[in-house]
């Protein structure tokens, strides 16, 4: 390919619009053009990235069984209706009406059309198991979003779908799967580390995240893991073990139940220090809202609330923290005193949190303004659950050393989905013994541009992108200093056709910019290698640059394409 004929323009700055270094990148390298928010055109560069991760993706897929298909983008609302989803799914599923006024949707995920594409086609437990999977376009409207590929509305995500007549069969595949993934993502140069997403609770799902860790900070997800076991999750459902010991409100002279005066001393803070009490012996008490429903939520003064482990235990659509409005109008109290002493436990559901469990002499909002009670205890046994958000140095669950976090994006995951779907759709496999049983169900998603975003938060410089070589859209820039010295063109010709010749992915910058603008570009936009072609030609010697290591060689003509052999065709 000739650079002056690459569809691409590089950008001096970076966009303004964008925040995480992925998207900066992408724009400004000329990757991605934005259309409206969260919808961009894959540009050639980037579709050639797109065609490499899905290589790999569709060779290690079909290597562990699957079978490639397409289903339908555009659904209509019955296959939703069936599976519960269409009420619940929420404002992410964009949905519309088609000109005879049936309603359909735009495919977020593919679970009620594969139910349906398997139902009534493999019909005998003979023809199980079998695992399908695609590679397409989703559209999900997502709240906020942001970050380029990472968080799209329009993205592009290989799903694959498994069916199963037993528990054992579906653990198998998930195992499989499992193996496939880290093939796949060893394979685009990704380290990840495959985290638990579930709540290990027993009779619960089953399923796992697969994260590239990144030092920047657009990982959306902190992980939280050990390096004593191999225990790690991220922190929708991270657990830790908390040194309750140190809860006691006794050892700072509170140790007789009291109602004080905290005139104005409405945070945490602030009455830690007014009190002169450690924070974590203060019960703190967090209003929510869950589908307009008021949830309390009591726990100590040190811990924050995990949202999404909240959500999950109200079970509820959507959650979020309740205005001071909102709490005067459900509690009678202003924030900064709430309790959950004194209110109406059929009016506002209350949960405790774990933290709060063998708390001693601790102080609690009285539930009316400016006084708060000092050496409370729990009059009664309650519930303890778990909806705080894990901190580091926290105890392993498993084996109780501290445990340590770092930012993380999840590029896949895997789920046991058991019989969510086929019990409702009515989806069912004839047995053995000729009785109708509901298919047992697991499935896995790999975010396709999300993958190819993590690779830039995971490689790049203060110059641009460094792409791992297997899906960096071309492997070798062929430079020639001075597009008007004959010589120089000449070899930079040879050299590159030479490449081409060998089946190496190569670019020639025939521009006739000067050398600095070709260099930048480059290295702005990543490729692996880079042939200089100057004026060491009258020594018969051009330059070859790794861009990941910045060293360079002097070699000959024959040698430079040899060096690109060894290191890209094995
Ligand atoms: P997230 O928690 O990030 O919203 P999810 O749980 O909704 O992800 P799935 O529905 O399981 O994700 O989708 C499978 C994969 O698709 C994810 O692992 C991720 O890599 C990718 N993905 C999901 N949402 C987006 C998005 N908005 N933009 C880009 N990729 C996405
Ligand atoms: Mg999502």
């Amino acid at each position: 390919m000739k650079m002056s004929k690459l569809f691409v323009q590089t950008l001096r700055e970076f966009p303004n619009d964008a925040e995480a270094i992925s998207h900066k990148l992408l724009v400004r390298a000329g990757y991605i053009k934005k259309l409206t928010s969260g919808i961009y055109s894959y540009l050639p560069l980037m579709q050639r990235v797109i065609a490499k991760v899905s290589k790999i993706i569709r060779e290690e897929m079909n290597a562990a069984g699957a079978q490639e298909l397409l289903m339908p983008f555009v659904q209509p609302s019955e296959v939703w209706e069936k599976s519960g989803r269409w009420e619940v799914y929420g404002k992410e599923l964009a949905r519309f009406s088609d000109r005879h006024g049936n309603k359909m949707c735009l495919a977020p995920t593919h679970e009620e059309v594969i139910t349906s594409v398997v139902s009534g086609t493999f019909t005998s437990y003979k023809q199980l198991p079998v695992n399908l999977y695609q590679i397409q376009t989703k559209f999900r409207d997502e709240i906020r979003p942001r970050f380029g590929l990472l968080r799209g509305r329009e993205f592009i995500m290989k799903d694959a779908y498994s069916f199963h007549t037993s528990q054992e069969s579906l653990d198998e595949e998930y195992e499989n799967m499992a193996r496939a993934y880290k093939r796949i993502f060893e394979r685009c140069g990704l380290e990840t580390k495959m985290v638990q997403s579930d709540s290990g609770a027993i009779g619960g799902s089953v399923s796992h995240e697969f994260m590239v860790l990144t030092s920047t900070q657009t990982g959306e997800n902190d992980v939280f893991y050990c390096e004593e076991c191999d225990y790690s999750a991220n922190s929708n459902h991270a657990v830790s073990i908390l040194n309750v010991e140190e809860t006691d409100g006794a050892k700072f002279g509170y140790s007789e139940e009291k109602l004080v005066d905290t005139p104005n001393v409405k945070t945490i803070e602030d009455l830690a220090k007014f009190l002169k009490i450690d924070s974590n012996c203060i019960l703190k008490a967090v209003l929510y809202v869950a589908d307009s429903k008021p949830v309390l939520v009591m726990i100590r003064g040190d811990r924050e609330v995990e949202e999404t482990k909240l959500l999950n235990a109200v079970g509820a659509l959507e959650i979020r923290p309740a205005t001071s409005d909102e709490a005067y109008e459900f509690l009678g109290c202003e924030a900064g005193y709430l309790s959950f002493l004194g209110i109406d436990k059929n009016k506002v559901k209350v949960i405790f949190d774990k933290s709060a469990k063998g708390m001693k002499n601790f102080v609690v909002g009285p539930n009316e303004p400016n006084k708060h009670l000092v050496g409370y205890n729990f009059k009664e046994e309650y519930d303890f659950i778990d909806v705080a958000l894990v901190k580091e140095g926290d105890l392993c669950p498993r084996c109780k050393k501290p445990l340590k976090v770092t930012r993380g994006i999840e590029v896949g995951n895997i789920f046991q989905l058991g019989t969510k779907y086929s019990k409702p759709m009515n989806a069912t496999y004839t047995d053995e013994n000729g009785q109708d049983k509901p298919f047992i169900m697991g499935c896995y998603g790999i975010g396709v541009t999300r993958t190819a975003a993590a690779a830039i938060e995971r490689y790049h410089d203060d110059f641009g992108i460094v792409w791992p070589k297997e899906i960096a859209p071309y492997h070798v820039d062929v430079v020639p200093v001075n597009t008007e010295d004959k010589e120089q063109m000449e070899v930079a010709l040879k050299i590159y056709n030479k490449l081409l010749d060998e089946g190496i992915e190569v670019v020639i910058d025939d521009r006739s910019d000067r050398a600095g603008v070709k260099f930048k570009d480059s290295e702005l936009i990543g490729f692996p290698y880079r042939i200089t072609v100057g004026k060491t030609i009258s020594e018969g010697l051009v330059e070859f640059k790794d861009r990941k290591t910045g060293e360079v060689e002097k070699l000959g003509y024959d040698e430079v394409v040899e060096k690109c052999k060894e290191l890209l065709l094995n």
